[in-house]
């Protein structure tokens, strides 16, 4: 699969967990940039060290020139007869610039975006019900437990919370500054005839045949 593409969508759309699906499905390489800085802030080199700092203080945002530096560094890697998934990513408009001068210097070209799409009202819904097992940290949804199993893990026992990331400001923050900052790169892939939409609402299986589908009919 030499297809190089990108999966956008707001929080709780899936997204991750289909671009994962979809490594497996069509043997991928799976670029997700949150854990690729931290895996190279790791890393003792000078982009290691300058990755480091920016990973480390909170609010500071990566530059676009840190950004393709790290690319570039994962991606020379990649063997020639392997596409390559982007979770998440372009986020923003000028990243676009970056994604389009590292692929060309490594001989590629970006092919599509697929946008799952999802209604505020599932994103809230979806987020508000997950709960994390403040010992082991496995994730669950009071959607899926029954009343008896709603404040206790199954595994281990530890007590359910709501994670700070989870809590209705931070989703709405999260989700103004998807419509904000993503929504506008969604929109510039469909005037470029280059996004396909999928209904989010569906379930992970559902919407994973979808996508499938799209990327069969592209290759
Ligand atoms: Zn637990």
């Amino acid at each position: 699969m030499l297809l190089n593409i990108s999966i956008l969508g707001p929080q709780a759309s899936g997204k991750g967990t289909q671009a994962r699906i979809l490594k497996k499905r069509f043997n991928f390489f799976y670029v997700e940039m949150g854990a690729l800085l931290r895996e190279i802030a790791k890393e003792n080199s000078p982009l290691g060290k300058r990755v480091n700092k920016i990973v480390n203080q909170e609010g500071i945002l990566v530059s676009d020139d840190v950004i393709e530096l790290v690319l570039e560094k994962k991606l020379s890697g990649v063997k020639s007869d392997q596409g390559i998934i982007f979770d998440g990513f372009p986020r923003i408009s000028s990243q676009i610039k970056n994604l389009n001068k590292i692929l060309s210097k490594l001989g590629r070209k970006f092919d599509l975006v697929v946008f799952i799409d999802l209604p505020d009202e599932l994103v809230y819904e979806r987020i508000s019900g997950r709960r994390i097992c403040s010992k082991c940290g496995l994730i669950y949804n009071i959607a899926n437990l029954s009343d008896s199993d709603k404040e206790k893990c199954q595994s281990c026992g530890g007590k359910l919370i709501i994670r700070k990331d989870d809590q209705e400001e931070k989703i709405e923050r999260r989700l103004r500054i998807f419509k904000k900052e993503t929504l506008p790169v969604i929109n510039l892939y469909r005037e470029k005839k280059m996004l396909r939409e999928v209904d989010g609402t569906g379930s992970i299986e559902e919407v994973a045949k979808e996508i499938e589908g799209i990327i069969k009919s592209k290759s």
